[in-house]
């Protein structure tokens, strides 16, 4: 219990960065507004005091009612001053929070965060963050205040009856095993709710980004009730929270308030035992429903702690993801784009390496080919250059360079990445090319989508560069989108390119376009590229056959085709593939285009 508060408080201390000062601030008026709100009850009990002893004056009269109004005007400013703090530091730090946590992310290996899912991070950054922007400003504060009150009140009640005193907090020292489950046990279905709710989030994104699919496939019925399960596992789990929760909690504000007749069961028999004099036990009866209330206040306001405490343990987690260790040795520059793999041992597991003592030597300004069969590690090789993951042993080099070794930002200027699944961001089709390099001219932007055979695909757009592309590029073709990719890519003019070359089989003017695209990116470059296309293989300079996480055959296509070994064979069913593909295709595409009348 106690390392989950310290766990949540640190996480809260961690995300408000710069602004914890004016939070702590806001706490500590929200306990002076709590002294203040004393002093009239203090002061009660004096005049009570004064009329028992029969020394009220009429200028102590005067000195009460100025106390009084003291202690609200106390109560008015330092409630405006805590509000005020609290509301303006959650507004700023949960700004930072989201920046940070999102900074974090950036930092963090990018399988990890794939892994994790667009729900999952979406819920962090919205409605996790929500509950915790609603401690911060009421939950938080409320829960010292209402918390101090009653202590300032005990300590008095101490200096009038030590006995008395304690009899007032039985009721809640009985309650605390109580409040203490039902918090528990709500921290634990909070955070299970969080999770079922960020696989809801989830599942809704998905079903909006798979619409087309769903809908040419007309499974929208399925889908929708995919996603409505998700629902009716959150609608379960808050069913199963009320059911068990609505009674603890009555329970535990019922012992609570048991501590009003056994208040006035302690004050009855040791006033008749003559222990206790009226006046006493006018203050008691005075002053016990000022502890009981704001305790009662805290009992009821459990729910937002507990839920903004599971956000705040999700929120948290991701923050103890450890990031890529940043480099170790000082200044290292790379002094050649060559790129090498020395004994490379990986797994997403430890335990199940999928890389295993691979070496591979891509001199400079060469193009390398990885092909096998599909699970062999070829994308997961690619994965390991750009750093997305670290190797467990073994090292990659890019010149001299351990990657391990370089910034990021010397990373990324070294290397273009070229996916499969090119995605493109929603903004116009220049913004999209321009994202290759920072402050890109217009006349840049242009060379680039030229070279990449899309500039004239895009001035035939009714509103060419500026044409928006939807998220993912959903209004463009697939081969138009991997001609904006590259042309990304060229604009970028990285040395070292990684190309994950799509299997999906384009039109053939995309795919006359596409190739010449990728021939002025991989020119004078260094180029490994997962291939698919035969001309692709056929080109490179050297073929690296991967099969089982290692390298088992390597040469130029004519090399590896005499041996006559796994290449040849992979060649052989390529190209029967291939040929497989074109002779199914060609009527098939004919009658399309007799039917259609369009040419192709
Ligand atoms: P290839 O590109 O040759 O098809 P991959 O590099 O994609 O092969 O995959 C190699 C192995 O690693 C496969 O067994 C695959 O299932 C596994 N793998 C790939 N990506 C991940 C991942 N993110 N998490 C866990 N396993 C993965």
């Amino acid at each position: 219990m106690t390392t989950y508060y310290t766990g949540t408080v640190r996480t809260l201390w961690r995300l408000f960065g710069p602004h914890r000062q004016a939070f702590v601030f806001s706490l500590i008026a929200q306990i002076l507004m709590s002294l203040a709100a004393a002093v009239p009850v203090v002061t009660l009990v004096w005049v009570i005091d004064r009329i028992r002893t029969e020394t009220l004056t009429g200028e102590r009269v005067g000195l009460a009612i100025g106390l009084v109004l003291a202690g609200a005007a106390g109560q008015y400013g330092f409630g405006y001053l805590s509000n005020r703090l609290a509301w303006t530091a959650t507004f700023y730090g949960i700004g930072a929070a989201r920046t940070g946590t999102l900074q974090h992310i950036q930092r963090l290996p990018l399988g990890t965060v794939r892994e994790r899912g667009a729900g999952d991070v979406s819920t962090m950054l919205t409605s996790d963050m929500e509950a915790v922007s609603t401690y911060a400003h009421h939950g938080l504060p409320l829960w010292f205040s209402a918390t101090s009150l009653p202590v300032f009140i005990f300590a008095g009640l101490l200096t009038v009856d030590v006995p008395m005193a304690f009899a007032v907090a039985v009721s809640v020292v009985a309650a605390l095993p109580l409040y203490r489950w039902t918090s528990r046990y709500f921290a634990r279905r909070a955070v299970e709710r969080g999770e079922l709710l960020a696989a809801a989030n989830g599942r809704m994104i998905e079903y909006v980004r798979g619409i087309a699919v769903v809908r040419s496939f007309d499974r929208a019925g399925a889908r929708l009730e995919w996603f409505h399960g998700a629902l009716r596992d959150i609608r379960d789990i808050n069913d199963r929270l009320a059911v068990r929760l609505v009674p603890a909690g009555l329970a535990t504000m019922g012992i609570v308030q048991l501590g009003i007749p056994l208040t006035i069961a302690a004050l009855g028999y040791w006033y008749a035992g003559g222990r206790l004099d009226a006046g006493a036990v006018l203050i008691f009866l005075v002053l016990v429903l000022r502890i009981y209330t704001p305790l009662l206040q805290v009992a009821a306001s459990g729910e937002e702690s507990r839920l903004a405490e599971a956000a705040l343990r999700r929120i948290g987690a991701i923050h103890d993801l450890p990031t890529q260790p940043a480099p170790t040795v000082g200044k290292t520059t790379i002094d050649a784009p060559s790129v090498r793999l020395d004994d490379v041992t990986f797994g997403y597991d430890p335990g199940q390496p999928v890389i295993k003592g691979l070496s591979l030597d891509v001199p400079p300004k060469t193009m390398t080919a990885l092909v096998g069969p599909s699970g062999a590690g070829k994308s997961t090789i690619l994965s390991l250059i750009a750093r997305f993951w670290d190797v467990n042993t073994g090292s990659v080099r890019l010149g001299d360079a351990d990657v391990r070794d370089l910034t990021p930002e010397q990373l990324f200027d070294a290397l273009t990445v070229v996916f499969q699944d090119v995605y493109l961001f929603q903004g116009t089709i220049r913004e999209n090319i321009a994202f290759g390099r920072e402050g890109a001219t217009e006349e840049s932007i242009e060379a680039a989508a030229r070279q990449a055979q899309a500039h004239s695909f895009i001035t035939a757009l009714p509103q060419g560069y500026d044409t928006p592309v939807g998220e993912g590029g959903a209004t463009l073709s697939g081969g138009e989108r991997q001609r904006v990719s590259i042309a990304r890519a060229i604009l970028k003019d990285a040395p070292i390119v990684l190309l994950d070359e799509a299997t999906s089989a384009l039109d053939p003017i995309n795919e006359r376009a596409v190739q010449q695209a990728f021939a002025e990116l991989v020119r004078n470059r260094t180029v490994i590229v997962v291939a698919h296309r035969l001309s692709t293989i056929r080109s490179a300079d050297q073929i690296a056959v991967v099969d089982g996480g290692r390298v088992v055959e390597r040469g130029r296509h004519e090399e590896l085709l005499a041996l006559n070994e796994r290449y040849a064979r992979l060649w052989a069913e390529r190209e029967k593939a291939s040929s497989w593909r074109l002779a199914r295709t060609s009527p098939v595409k004919s009658s399309v285009s007799n039917s259609s009348g369009s040419p192709e």
